[in-house]
């Protein structure tokens, strides 16, 4: 929190004018490859002055050299001179919050010939060495910014999941639509049918006040023992704990079984939630 406030207090009156927050766009290089481009904060001002500026929370700062040497600002400072024709100079910005300190450097044009050349280069030769020997993936945070996540052995599987969960929502629909039209409640296909009928369901109030509420009106109206049931993780929970005693724990069995769970992972992590 103080951070924010360090950097609100040192730039409220700042008068870049702001083009873009967390941009998402594409640098395309001289091979055909392309460089993500996505800036914290992309700004200019009136004299033809654009503005990269990334924030960064490290503890130790970064050092000038740091900054002059990064290749991810100078691929940013290409990108800006390739979309933005009018600018005369672009400068490159970390912001060093936890120190409220700013780090600037700026590239040559032939600084970033160079660069770009380079880059290219090393494209080249990862893809020879992919062609030569196994390349395992390794999946990291980075991945969600992967231009080949929906081919990757890690993550293909879930994009062919979702594209499946996709599909079978367009079938159900167009299913429910051919049965209105026709006016049948079983569709034929070559080796399957579907059953298509519609049904009444109610839906209960989601939110905390309103749930509260409706479950005090069945308590009231004294359909809530009729109409709710044993909550059996709590009893287990009592069970296990030896919280049940008597009568109620002899009409129990423990007994031993395996969990299989699944978790959703944090994105482009191999971790969980
Ligand atoms: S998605 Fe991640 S692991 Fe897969 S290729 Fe891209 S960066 Fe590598």
């Amino acid at each position: 929190m103080i951070l924010i406030s360090d950097y609100y207090d040192s730039y409220k009156d700042d008068d870049m004018i702001i083009l873009g927050l967390e941009t998402q766009d594409r640098l395309t290089l001289p091979d055909g490859n392309q460089w993500h481009i996505r800036i914290d904060k992309l700004g200019c001002d009136n004299k033809g002055n654009y503005f990269v500026c990334d924030y960064k929370t490290n503890a130790r700062i970064k050092l000038q050299e740091e900054a002059d040497s990064d290749r991810q600002l100078a691929m940013y400072s290409i990108w800006v001179r390739d979309k933005f024709k009018d600018a005369k100079k672009v400068v490159l910005k970390w912001h060093m919050l936890a120190f409220n300190k700013e780090i600037t450097s700026e590239r040559t044009d032939e600084q970033l010939k160079e660069l770009q050349e380079e880059i290219v280069e090393i494209i080249q030769e990862i893809e020879e060495a992919t062609k030569e020997k196994d390349f395992p993936t390794n999946p990291t945070k980075l991945c969600d910014y992967c231009l080949y996540k929906s081919e990757c052995p890690s993550f293909r599987h879930l994009a062919e999941i979702e594209e499946l969960e996709e599909k079978k929502e367009e079938l159900r629909a167009d299913l429910i639509e051919f049965a209105k039209q026709k006016g049948v409640d079983i569709v034929y296909g070559s080796n399957a049918k579907a059953s298509v009928k519609e049904f009444d369901k109610i839906v209960l109030p989601e939110d905390a006040e309103a749930k509260a509420a409706f479950i005090k009106l069945m308590k009231d109206k004294g359909i809530y023992e009729e109409c709710s049931m044993v909550c059996y993780p709590k009893l287990n929970s009592k069970a296990l704990k030896g919280e049940l005693e008597g009568e109620i724990r002899g009409m129990v069995e423990i007994v031993k079984d395996w969990r299989v769970s699944l978790s959703r992972r944090k994105e482009g992590g191999r971790g969980e939630e």
